[in-house]
């Protein structure tokens, strides 16, 4: 094991060499376009196209694979889900409701569709980052035509009450979107049993490659498309299709669901060593996010007493991440954390553990030893030493 180390998996995941090399043949020996139907190299590429749908389908458990449109990945997915159900259904209402700890990418598509007169409901949550599903069934009107509820928070690893807030917009028959962008391949999802009408999920969250993703959208349901051109994915998402992505994507989609089960409990048991590691020598360290409702592979932790951009800019080689955002102006604690109602000093001091299908025993006993070492030159430095540290990492 050398160092660095990489702790990160929210953020991205590297690609399983199993992945790889189901990839490899599509770049340059069977490189064809997968819409070309008069020879033998599209046919390859849009059978090649074909298998990667139906697994990619059977990881979410969508009856057909005609429901799963190829995109560039979740940020796609989430535009393409939020702005084309409010285009589509504009004669039954303008009306969205989510959540206030969604991803940007939806937080922001419902922005811009703000700005275009379409009412948004940001519904709050509570301490652990849960939404109440009766405050989803509170807040749908005559008007409203989508719901959207991320099924994994990528901060704070919450896992919502995806399925019984299915129940409620089914019996009031509006659209159930969900960013599903880290629970897919990390936890067990049935677009069925849960009653969602589009999943949004991406490649490199799960050990595939990065620009390639999906989005779910279950048959009948009607979406505006919001790129214009050649009318594949059946007029959803025109462009020609990335191939070797779309193989990978389905390669490492059937990876989770044949190794999902084994793989959660191996990185459960140890995310709770490394958790168990650090408080046992650490004091005042709070957990964020839910105790149990939550990821097996999310850890995070508010240091009292330190900024988290200090303790990772002394902490170079154990790659984790803040959710804290750089503006131009400041540095912004995580929306996420605040919405929880983490108090701004501890939001600062908060670290994001991401672990994954490759981490090891002996990364997490070398990162809980770095942590505790280092959260411990932090606490002792005075805050200026600590802005110092922060403003010579010139990240912001
Ligand atoms: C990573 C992530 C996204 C963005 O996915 P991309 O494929 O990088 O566009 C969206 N939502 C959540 C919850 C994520 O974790």
């Amino acid at each position: 094991m050398r160092p660095p180390i990489y702790l990160d998996y929210h953020a991205t995941t590297p690609v399983d060499p199993r992945v790889l090399e189901a990839m490899l043949p599509f770049f340059s020996e069977q490189f064809g376009n997968a819409a070309s139907r008069t020879h033998v190299f599209g046919w390859r590429a849009a059978e090649a196209v074909d298998a990667a749908r139906a697994q990619v389908a059977a990881l979410i458990g969508a009856r057909s694979p005609e429901e799963i449109v190829f995109t560039s990945g979740a940020t796609e997915s989430d535009n393409l889900a939020i702005k084309g159900v409010v285009q589509a259904c504009r004669d039954k209402g303008n009306h969205v409701i989510t959540v206030t700890t969604e991803h940007r990418a939806v937080l922001d598509a419902c922005k811009r569709l703000e700005q275009d007169g379409v009412s948004v409901t940001c519904l709050p949550v509570d301490p652990h980052g849960m939404v109440s599903p009766d405050a989803v069934r509170a807040a749908i009107t005559d008007r409203t035509v989508l719901v959207s509820v991320m099924a994994a928070n990528n901060e704070v690893g919450t896992l919502a009450p995806l399925a019984e807030i299915g129940r409620i917009t089914r019996e009031r028959r509006v659209l159930l979107h969900t960013d599903a962008a880290q629970a897919a391949g990390r936890i067990p999802l049935d677009v069925e049993a849960l009653g969602v009408d589009l999943l949004s999920f991406t490649a490199h969250k799960l050990c595939g490659p990065k620009g390639i993703g999906a989005l779910y959208v279950r048959r009948g349901v009607r979406v505006s498309p919001q790129m214009d051109g050649g009318g594949h994915e059946s007029g959803l998402r025109s462009g020609t299709l990335n191939v070797p992505g779309v193989v990978g994507f389905g390669k490492a989609c059937e990876i989770c669901r044949q190794e999902m089960a084994e793989e959660t409990a191996r990185v459960r048991r140890l995310r709770d060593r490394l958790h168990a590691a650090i408080t046992e020598s650490l004091e005042k360290v709070f957990l964020n996010g839910h105790p149990t409702e939550r990821l097996a592979g999310n850890l995070n932790l508010s240091f009292a007493g330190t900024a988290a951009e200090a303790v990772m800019a002394t902490m170079k080689d154990v790659a984790v991440s803040s959710a804290s955002a750089c503006t131009t102006a400041a540095v912004e604690p995580s929306h996420v954390l605040r919405a929880m109602g983490v108090k701004r000093l501890l939001a600062h001091s908060s670290i994001r553990f991401g672990l994954g299908r490759f981490t090891t025993e002996e990364n997490v006993d070398y990162a809980a030893r770095r942590v505790i070492e280092v959260v411990r030159e932090v606490r002792a430095m005075p805050s200026m030493e600590q802005l110092a540290l922060i403003a010579a990492r010139d990240r912001c």
